[in-house]
């Protein structure tokens, strides 16, 4: 199947997802995760109707951002370091992974240089994985509340990434404490900081997470096809 096939294919599971779960299909927003496609990738799915890109490592998507040439627009999704947040200043519409103070602070000090204004979702690691980014569950709040105060920051909501599990219904536990999560967010009415997004669900379990209300789906690998494992060449 062809990138613009997959594509389409994707967007009707989105829609039906949506209808399904009573929502206007209108309110989930596809995010195509293009990490480790090259950019002649990102311009196949771009001419086939798909405008906003996420990525993950700062240096791929710099080279590769130079290289494409349909109008489209990034989010970052990655593992961000604070010292490589400059180099995606003014990059990117959206930061999905700010998990720290320190980081929030640098992203602040970045896009301000530039008089910009950068939108985050706060990363929140429900299961406490200790391989997984993001904040524990119980210092969300104040986690926001910090990187609300920052001058050159929005948050527009949050973002998890749930255990692997081979039937999609098991992350669906994790796809609603976020959403409980936001809303208790919502709750506090922190100036500067409006709960409207929540990023959730990638290819295996996509659909569960807009029944439990993403408004951002992280797409790869049912887009483009599986990433190749880094091989050794052979002798
Ligand atoms: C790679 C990645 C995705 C997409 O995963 P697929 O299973 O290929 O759809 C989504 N979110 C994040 C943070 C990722 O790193």
């Amino acid at each position: 199947m062809s990138i613009a096939g997959n594509l389409e294919n994707i967007c009707r599971r989105i829609e039906a997802a949506a209808l399904k779960a009573g929502r206007d299909p209108a309110s989930v927003r596809l995010v195509a995760v293009s990490k480790t496609q090259d950019a002649s990738a990102v311009d196949e799915a771009a001419r086939g109707g798909q405008r906003l890109f996420g990525e993950n490592y700062v240096q791929e998507f710099v080279s590769k951002a130079a290289q494409v040439s349909e109008p489209v627009s990034w989010h970052f999704i990655g593992a961000l370091q604070s010292n490589k947040a400059r180099q995606i200043a003014g990059m990117v519409e959206l930061v999905h992974s700010v998990d720290r103070l320190t980081l929030a602070r640098e992203i602040d000090r970045q896009w301000g240089r530039l008089g910009k204004t950068c939108d985050v979702l706060v990363q929140v690691n429900i299961a406490c994985e200790a391989t997984k980014c993001g904040a524990a569950s119980d210092d969300v709040l104040e986690l926001v509340r910090d990187v609300a105060a920052l001058p050159h920051l929005r948050v527009k909501g949050l973002m998890t990434m749930p255990p692997f599990f081979d039937d999609p219904d098991g992350a669906r536990p994790y796809f609603r404490e976020l959403r409980r999560l936001s809303e208790l967010v919502a709750g506090e009415r922190i100036p500067n900081v409006e709960m409207t997004e929540l990023s959730m669900g990638m290819s295996g379990d996509f659909e569960v997470a807009i029944a439990e209300g993403a408004t951002l789906v992280r797409i790869g690998s049912a887009i483009f096809g599986e990433r190749e494992l880094k091989r050794s060449p052979s002798p």
